[in-house]
């Protein structure tokens, strides 16, 4: 029984970090100053400080500016939105993204909607997210992204394969489902009331799971020689060390291996990659503001 690939997400996002830091000293010459990522965080929630960190370590490792607002959950909707036109205003900032979940008294999609398209980097705009159904240039969703840039390392033209995206929301599952689309993939997107998924992801050559449950994709689910993008990041309890947990995603990983092509680990597979297209996002972004043609080598 032959074994299929693991996808080393790490790595690929290591080398497109690379590549954005080498478009960044190009951009500093040309324009004269340095991309910049603004990040807003409000409140304390551990994870996303963790993450905003991570952001902040990242942005200016590939030579960018890196801009934090921590704001108190108690910030009103008004005065958060006075922040982001703050930051739609300033030309020191390429890029904003506020750092989502929201607390409950704010109206997320008025924040989204207050950010302006051309900074919005994390591509959750109704603009960009119009853009991307039509077909035009646009700032697209991270993560879905990410995914999109291992599919066609590992696949190269994706053009006439069978894409089953399971899970729809307008972060991960829509915008995967759109950029597979614009790939020419023949694409379905299957969610909580899909019938008989099993044999929906069966027809798949490629399979997106962005679902938050896990292990749900069986092996035996898979088709022989797909290649699978797992997103699920999910805390389960470790069953070898009582007390602990550890990560695993929307696939049963271990099952998969003798049925997939290629499948992406978790961790190590698209979790990495979501900040690196950030990084992207934001030096395609300062390319657009000034006047000045993205890059090949993104
Ligand atoms: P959401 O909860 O917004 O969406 C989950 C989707 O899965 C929904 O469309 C839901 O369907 C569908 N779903 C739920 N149960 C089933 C089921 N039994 N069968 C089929 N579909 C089902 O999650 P997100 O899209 O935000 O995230 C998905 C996963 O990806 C999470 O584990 C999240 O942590 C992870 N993630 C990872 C990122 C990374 O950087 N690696 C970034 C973003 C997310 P319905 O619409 O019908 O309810």
């Amino acid at each position: 029984m032959s074994i299929g690939k693991i996808i080393d997400g790490k790595a690929f996002a290591a080398g497109l970090r690379d590549r954005v830091a080498e478009g960044v000293a190009a951009f500093v010459e040309q324009a004269g100053r340095k991309p910049g990522l603004a990040v807003v965080l409000v409140g304390e929630d551990p994870a996303s400080s963790v993450y905003v960190r991570s952001k902040g370590k990242m942005t200016v490792a590939v030579g960018m500016e890196s801009y934090e607002f921590k704001r108190p959950a108690s910030i009103g909707e008004d005065d958060l939105l006075d922040l982001i036109e703050e930051l739609n205003q300033d030309e020191r900032v390429d890029g904003i993204l506020v750092q989502l979940p929201l607390p409950k008294h704010i109206n997320e999609a008025a924040v989204i909607a207050a950010i302006d398209p051309a900074k919005d980097v994390d591509g959750f705009h109704v603009i960009n997210s119009g853009l991307l159904a039509t077909g035009q240039e646009a700032l697209v969703p991270c993560t879905p992204l990410g995914c999109l840039m291992l599919l066609k390392d590992e696949l190269g033209d994706l053009s006439g394969l069978e894409a089953v995206v399971v899970g729809r929301s307008n972060i991960v599952g829509k915008p995967m489902a759109q950029l597979l689309l614009g790939e020419s993939c023949t694409v379905t997107i299957a969610h909580s009331r899909t019938r008989d998924l099993a044999s929906v992801i069966h027809r798949a050559d490629i399979v997106v799971a962005a679902v938050g449950r896990a292990e749900m994709v069986k092996g035996e689910w898979i088709k022989p020689g797909a290649t699978v993008i797992d997103v699920g990041i999910n805390r389960v309890a470790d069953t070898e060390e009582e007390g602990k947990s550890r990560i695993v995603g929307d696939v049963a990983t271990a099952e998969a291996l003798a049925h997939v092509r290629a499948i992406t680990p978790v961790p190590g597979g698209v979790g990495p990659m979501t900040i690196a297209v950030l990084l992207r996002n934001t030096l395609v972004a300062a390319h657009a503001r000034a006047g000045l043609a993205k890059p090949d080598a993104l």
